[in-house]
């Protein structure tokens, strides 16, 4: 069988992590929708459309078409790496600033309806993975399994601050918590589309669960 798997919560609970391990398992797809975010305000960043206390949304929202995305797998990590304008961006998307916007970025409705079209068109076929904040809600309701991962947003920011540190990005834990928290607020209020759970999600609390023991959960519910 070939199905359309979507996986949203909220940030740094280790959904692309499970997702990744599942899609190589099944031999699926991998989309990691949060990047097509990241890219997005990438380019906004590096057009100066967004600077500290600054941002012209209709700039951005005047560029949408010029903005190409694209996944292109590489064997070597095991999953599809993000292009922007045929660009490799995989290590730019992660840094600090891009995650300080973001959530602001992904609150414009004309950005999440180009995106989400995206989206629906990659998962035409089946046989997908799919990580974010609203694919069981409106990018995928009929997909045929919905996970939604939850974990405290302290146990959240101590595993995010530990990849920055290790990348050796200079960021303090609390800096990441703040942003942790931020971005909680803001996708949980906006208007279009906030991070809800789907009716039919199952919740998965992972403050406690090791990676394999997420890992064999999902793959129960994917067998039964
Ligand atoms: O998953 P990740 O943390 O990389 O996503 C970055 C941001 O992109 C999220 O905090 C959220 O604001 C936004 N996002 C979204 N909808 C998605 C995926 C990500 O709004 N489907």
């Amino acid at each position: 069988k070939k199905i359309t798997i979507a996986i949203d919560g909220f940030s740094s609970t280790g959904k692309s992590t499970v997702a990744k391990q599942l899609a190589k398992e099944l031999g699926y797809v991998y989309v990691d929708t949060g990047a097509m975010y990241r890219a997005v305000t990438l380019y906004a960043l590096r057009k100066n459309y967004i600077s500290e206390g600054h941002f012209d949304h209709n700039a951005l929202v005047a560029d949408l078409e010029l903005i190409k995305l694209k996944f292109i797998f590489n064997p070597e990590v095991g999953f599809g790496e993000m292009y922007l304008n045929n660009e490799k961006v995989e290590k730019e998307i992660r840094q600090m600033e891009v995650s300080q916007y973001v959530s602001k970025v992904a609150a414009i409705p004309e950005v999440r309806e180009m995106l989400v079209a995206q989206q629906q068109e990659m998962g035409k076929e089946k046989g997908i993975v799919m990580d974010g904040r609203d694919i069981g809600t409106v990018v995928f309701p009929d997909a045929e399994l919905k996970i939604f991962m939850t974990a405290s947003a302290e146990e959240r920011a101590q595993r995010r601050f530990k990849e920055l540190s290790e990348r050796g990005d200079e960021v303090t834990y609390k800096e990441v918590l703040q942003n942790v928290q931020e971005r909680d607020h803001l996708d949980t209020t906006r208007e279009d589309s906030p991070l809800v759970k789907a009716e039919d999600a199952v919740e998965i609390d992972n403050s406690h669960l090791t990676l394999s023991g997420q890992f064999e959960k999902i793959l129960e519910l994917y067998n039964s």
